[in-house]
């Protein structure tokens, strides 16, 4: 049996000889994919010096000291409108352009004045008043202030979120190069299994872990394929591992414990190599990882929390740095605990919990059960406290490092 780190470090190691290529694809199509170029900004952002807000466009020098009972008088001379060009003439110390969010700064401008800072001559609709002293560069976004040109902004390993969709856009990308998905084939081993849409017989359960693999993998930015659920016959299970091989990955489900059919093992025994099997974690002991005919594969155990919090900690991580994200990482941050916890274990514990605020406490509280098999510890569940080997029972206040997954 080996540690958490271990394993993984064993896992993301046998990452080194392999590389994914890339692809161009849209940008409407990037969400969570992962950059495979760097982007560098072709243009200034903005490109050109524009009013934040709707206002009038003037020269602050002489807008040292209005008040609202000594406001000073503006002459409008014209309008700068978002989307129209610059007007061509620029002011007077006593001129202003009336400006919207976004149109050009007029000529010798220097500040916008906001609107609510200004007063309506009641005789002169071509005059405003000015109540407030400007200063100068008020509500005047610059030429490059967001992005200058020539500047990187995104590395290649960049995941590409909603934000970054729209900063890829504006510097004109229609186009990007992510990295490929990694084809991940699930198969579950089990004779008690049937799928979804059938009703149990006695002894038979429905198979869950198929489908919780599924997206568990679509939301590590792989690309699953379900296999047919797969008897516990060594036979069987040899013929589907053969069609998953194809792969990139493979993940299985079951068969690997010390029960009298657990085959994967045995499988992966007769034509590949199995680099470690089981890990001092509680759930998901009986944890796999080996090469099946070449093709990378975890064996993850058949518990339904024990498979989940297995692929959090192994598989996800194995994704995302395949497809070179730098910040595939979860964070992990000390809570104090909202309850006494008293389990101990001698084994590393990954505990589902909630982040609470109670009564102005930030803190952390495990779910009620915390069996292997328990599908509803997760519900509610922010992230998986980790409770060290042979940690001793935790009081209420202890600060609790705690994996955010959610
Ligand atoms: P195993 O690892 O095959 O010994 O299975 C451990 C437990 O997980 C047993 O109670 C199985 O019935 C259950 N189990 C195995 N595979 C699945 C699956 N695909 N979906 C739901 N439960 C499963
Ligand atoms: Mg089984």
């Amino acid at each position: 049996m080996i540690a958490v780190e271990e394993a993984q470090a064993r896992i993301l190691k046998s990452l080194a000889k392999r590389t994914l290529s890339t692809e161009v694809i849209p940008i409407a199509d990037g969400l969570y994919r992962v950059l495979g170029e760097p982007i560098h900004a072709d243009l200034d952002v903005p490109p050109f010096d524009n009013s934040a807000m709707d206002g009038y466009a003037v020269r602050s020098d002489i807008l040292s000291s209005p008040t609202p009972e000594h406001p000073i008088r503006l002459q409008i001379v014209g309008t700068s409108a978002a989307g129209h060009p610059l007007p061509a003439m620029g002011i007077t110390p006593f001129q202003c352009y009336r400006i919207m969010t976004g149109a050009p700064i007029p000529e010798d401008a220097d500040a916008v004045v906001q609107s609510e800072w200004t007063m309506a001559d009641p005789t002169d609709n071509d005059v405003i008043l000015v109540t407030r002293p400007v200063s100068k560069g008020l509500n005047i976004r610059r030429k490059g202030s967001d992005i200058p040109n020539g500047a990187p902004i995104l590395r290649a390993g960049s995941r590409i979120t909603p934000a970054i969709t729209g900063i890829l856009a504006t510097l004109g990308k229609n186009l990007v190069s992510v990295y490929r998905e990694p084809r991940i084939a699930i198969i579950s081993t089990g004779d008690e299994l049937i799928d979804v849409d059938q009703t149990p017989l006695p002894g038979q359960i429905r198979n869950s872990n198929a489908y919780a693999l599924y997206a568990a993998v679509r939301s590590a930015g792989g690309s699953p394929i379900l296999l047919p659920h797969t008897r516990d016959d060594l036979a069987a299970i040899i013929e589907t591992l053969d069609q998953a091989a194809q792969y990139d990955v493979i993940l299985t489900s079951g068969g690997v414990s010390v029960g009298d059919f657990d085959f994967v093992k045995q499988a992966l025994d007769a034509h590949g190599t199995q680099d470690f099997w089981r890990v001092n974690m509680k759930p998901g002991k009986p944890m796999t990882f080996g090469h099946y005919r070449g093709t990378p594969l975890f064996g993850l155990p058949g518990n339904p929390v024990s498979a989940l919090v297995t692929f959090e900690l192994f598989v996800r991580p194995f994704i995302r740095q395949w497809q070179g994200d730098t910040e595939w990482a979860r964070l992990v941050v000390p809570l104090p605990l909202l309850d006494d916890f008293d389990e101990i274990s001698d084994r590393r514990h990954y505990v589902r919990c909630q982040i609470k605020n109670q009564e102005g406490v930030v803190g952390v509280t495990a779910n009620p059960d915390q069996g292997s098999a328990i599908q509803t510890s997760w519900l509610s569940a922010s992230g998986l406290m980790v409770i060290r080997e042979n940690h001793g029972p935790s009081k209420k206040g202890t600060l609790v490092p705690v994996m955010l997954i959610s």
